[in-house]
């Protein structure tokens, strides 16, 4: 159950039409009936979800043109959620080790899960104007969740991203596994992007998802 200042935050993300070239991809990707055969797309930007308690916030990049953007929740539906939501489930943040659709039960306890640009970027790629554009939202829900410790940061784009939102020179370089105190209270926390590509070649695993996780738990419950 989300409480006033994350329902305003969603409110907002919902109804923003900020970023001509998103808002074409997002409603251009639901018209690609190829990508999922008969899927009834949610097409608009996609807000956080999870715990309004959350002591740790898993930050991906974007929305994933048929993932995110197809379900409306973050992390559903797409590769990306195939690799990291049994891990997030093997740390106690997830209820359930799959996250397919809005309606799955799936519930955070703890955790806190967006992507810093919120609708899908052709390519995966947000130009410099969009991630600005979006960052609003991230402050805001940072803000909107008091228990807040640690962001995961997932990919060097997204640890970049968290930097210039919360204003926090110097700019330490990221890395999996890397740990940089913010400006605003929370602990940065960098872990490689569970991109099919990263888990396909063995560059992210099973394993060093844990670990990352492992570690934001232990920092939450420091
Ligand atoms: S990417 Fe962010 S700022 Fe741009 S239209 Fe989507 S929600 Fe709005």
């Amino acid at each position: 159950m989300k409480r006033g200042p994350l329902s305003a935050v969603e409110a907002a993300v919902v109804g923003c039409r900020r970023c001509p070239r998103l808002v074409t991809r997002r409603e251009e990707a639901a018209d690609d009936s190829r990508a999922v055969p008969g899927a009834a797309y949610w097409a608009r930007p996609v807000p956080g979800f999870g715990d309004p308690a959350a002591r740790v916030f898993v930050l991906g990049l974007a929305t994933a043109a048929h993932g995110g953007n197809r379900t409306g929740r973050a992390f559903t539906g797409n590769p990306s959620a195939d690799s990291l939501m049994p891990a997030m489930h093997r740390a106690g943040f997830a209820s359930r080790a799959t996250s397919e659709h809005r309606g799955d039960g799936l519930h955070l306890d703890g955790a806190w899960m967006a992507s810093v640009v919120r609708c899908p970027p052709p390519g995966n790629r947000p130009t410099p104007g969009e991630r600005d554009r979006c960052l609003p939202y991230l402050r805001a829900e940072v803000a909107a969740l008091p228990a807040l410790r640690v962001i995961v940061a997932l990919g060097g784009w997204t640890w970049s991203a968290v930097l210039k939102a919360f204003d926090a020179p110097p700019r330490p370089r990221f890395g999996h596994g890397a740990e940089h105190r913010l400006p605003a209270g929370p602990l940065l926390l960098g872990c490689y992007h569970p991109s099919r590509q990263n888990t396909a070649t063995g560059v992210l695993t099973a394993p060093m998802l844990d670990d990352v996780l492992g570690r934001a738990r232990e920092l939450a419950d420091a």
